[in-house]
């Protein structure tokens, strides 16, 4: 798996060119010159849950963000197995008031008719329930619980550059316009897709098994599906292009975005956004019919240069979480939980790291060699979904899921997020790819025109092209 494959060998070799002779691998005392423990890039969900943490457990953090909440994000699907998270950082109250509910997934079949994979029917412990969000909304509101735990939190404040040095790192900042430095013990990289120690550190790689690009808006009175009359559940439709998402969101608007493959994406050639999201839509089975009266009311953004990870995601001092080590197709729904569970466990090598520092730094290279094989194994689970969603073995089997052995409640918890953890879970995961195997031997032709398909696509170089990538 391109993940798990590049990743520990990789671990050696920047644990090396990180390494500073002067400092004999030990971290300074705490408080010994610095302005803070921790120094948190990024108030996105990732970096304000670790930030909250790392207070909660007595640590000085510092949380720099270069925006201002609120301002818009993507990702407005919350998973199951994110909503332990919320309450451990005591945030789940908060996020109830301002969400909607959200009660399972479906993926309708080519003739529009389907089958809601619902919570309720997972195998392992997750809540049957998660939370639709406005980004905007839920970002700024975690932003502000860490303050209120203590974190220095500021906006407008850009992290241009850092350096590790004897003690610790020292990072350039623009502090709303004016330039300042700042040193800390430890540095947790949470800039999400800006990727930005990656990118200083050179780590960042394309994924070589997965492409492609989404444009998406915000629209009014869109219909929900006839078996959800309350709005609680995620729509996913496949098309020729890629797959497209429905997202009934807390203030009655809804969330339509289309995932495409880059060879499509090519073809756009000089049409507007709007033009070209209308016309990618009118492709998506019965979306139309979901659509008579809707009205776009944003205008439509476009992210490109999709996939990719890091080759490392720590050494020495540093760590990364969520999308600034890696981002996964978001056919799942998975990026938030992925970065608030790994900001869950980066908590514990961070403070367990800075606990003890004459004995590092053996201490923290065993936390952080854990961190990272619990971190890829995870991504792993979720990527081996993803790549092969529209192939036409994978479709058959989301269409008709069978509970033989208890394999679909096994895939429903997937969906909910259980996939670290749980053997009553991975085992059934394990059945399902088995199931998924003999499936595509007994239609090999099929299988082997979607394999080759997928490398051709995944060949296409996309890299945004005449679509501005990220553009608000
Ligand atoms: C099209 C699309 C659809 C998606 N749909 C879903 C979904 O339905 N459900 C889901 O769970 N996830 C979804 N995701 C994924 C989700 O958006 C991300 O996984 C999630 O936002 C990652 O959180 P984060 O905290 O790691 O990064 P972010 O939320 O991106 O936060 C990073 C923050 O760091 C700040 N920053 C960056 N650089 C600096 C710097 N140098 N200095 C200071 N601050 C900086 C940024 O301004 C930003 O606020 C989707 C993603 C895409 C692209």
């Amino acid at each position: 798996m391109y993940i798990i494959a590049n990743g520990m060998r990789e671990f050696e070799n920047v644990q090396a060119s990180l390494k500073n002779p002067a400092m004999d691998g030990r971290f300074p005392a705490q408080g010994q010159h610095m302005d803070a423990d921790v120094l948190v890039i990024g108030g996105g969900p990732g970096g304000s849950t670790i930030a909250t943490l790392l207070a909660q457990r007595g640590r000085r953090v510092v949380l720099l963000e270069r925006d201002r909440h609120p301002r818009f994000h993507i990702g407005e699907s919350l998973l199951p197995a994110n909503m332990p998270i919320f309450e451990k950082i005591g945030a789940l109250e908060k996020l109830r008031a301002i969400g909607r509910l959200k009660l399972g997934a479906d993926f309708p079949r080519d003739d529009g008719s389907y089958y809601t994979f619902k919570f309720d029917r997972a195998l392992g412990e997750t809540p049957p329930y998660s939370f639709h969000v406005l980004r905007e909304e839920i970002d700024a509101m975690l932003f502000a619980h860490a303050r209120e735990h203590g974190v220095d939190a500021r906006e407008g404040a850009k992290v241009e550059g850092v350096e590790f040095g004897d003690d610790g790192v020292t990072a350039r900042i623009a502090d709303n316009g004016a330039a300042r430095t700042l040193r800390a013990r430890y540095l947790v990289d949470a800039s999400g897709r800006d990727a930005f120690l990656g990118k200083q550190l050179k780590l960042v790689e394309r994924s070589a098994e997965h492409q492609s690009a989404a444009l998406y808006a915000h629209y009014r009175d869109v219909d929900y599906n006839t078996g959800d009359p309350g709005g609680n559940i995620i729509s996913v439709y496949r098309f020729a292009h890629g797959w497209a998402w429905f997202i009934p969101l807390p203030d009655g608007t809804t969330s339509i975005g289309c995932v495409c493959k880059p060879e499509y994406l090519k073809q756009r050639k000089g049409a507007d956004n709007a033009d070209f999201l209308a016309q990618t839509l009118a492709m998506v089975p019965h979306a139309a019919e979901r659509m008579t009266r809707a009205q776009r009311i944003s205008g439509v953004r476009v992210t490109g240069n999709y996939s990719y990870a890091c080759r490392q995601m720590c050494g020495p001092r540093w760590i990364m979480i969520g999308d600034a080590w890696a981002f996964l197709d978001p056919i799942f729904s998975s990026g938030v939980f992925l970065t608030m569970h790994s900001a869950l466990h980066a908590a514990e090598v961070v403070d367990g790291s800075l606990r003890e520092p004459q004995r590092e730094p053996q201490r923290e290279r065993a936390l952080q060699k854990r961190f990272e094989r619990r971190m890829r194994d995870g991504y792993a689970r979720f990527a081996w979904f993803i790549y092969r969603f529209n192939s036409p073995v994978m479709k058959s089997l989301f269409a008709n899921p069978r509970n033989v052995w208890r394999v679909e409640e096994g895939v429903v918890s997937m969906l909910a997020g259980d996939v670290f953890d749980d053997r009553r879970v991975l085992r059934r995961l394990t059945a399902f790819k088995f199931i998924y195997a003999i499936g595509s031997l007994l239609d090999f032709r099929r299988w082997r025109a979607d394999l080759r398909e997928r490398r051709r696509q995944n060949r296409t170089q996309f890299s945004g092209g005449n679509t501005p990538p990220d553009a608000a």
